[in-house]
């Protein structure tokens, strides 16, 4: 009985180094090289090179229906009227009396 409480203690020493060791060895390696990362600003001469900014210029237009702001290159316009969707664009008559 006792050599098979040796073998169990033995069977779990060994799966703890392991597992120690495998997660030594997933780890990322932060220890050391802490400098150096990130883009390095001394690229080119004088053209500042910023992060990806997507271009959201984009002009805003008022649905003359709702009053829902949105993109002006998705308006829909009727008679020099901007509307969010076609539906508005169509039905402008059945705006609510008052
Ligand atoms: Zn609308």
């Amino acid at each position: 009985m006792t050599r098979l409480l040796f073998w169990i203690a033995l069977i779990i020493l060994v799966v703890w180094a392991v597992r120690s060791k495998v997660r030594a060895m997933m780890a990322p390696p932060a220890q050391g090289m802490g400098q150096g990362m990130g883009p390095d600003p001394r690229q080119g001469g004088g053209d500042a090179r910023y992060r990806r900014v997507p271009d959201e210029t984009e002009s805003m237009a008022c649905c003359a229906e709702c009053g829902l702001y949105f993109p002006a290159s998705e308006s829909v316009r009727v008679d020099g009227r901007d509307y969010c969707s076609p539906a508005h664009a169509r039905q402008p008559s059945l705006r609510k009396p008052g």
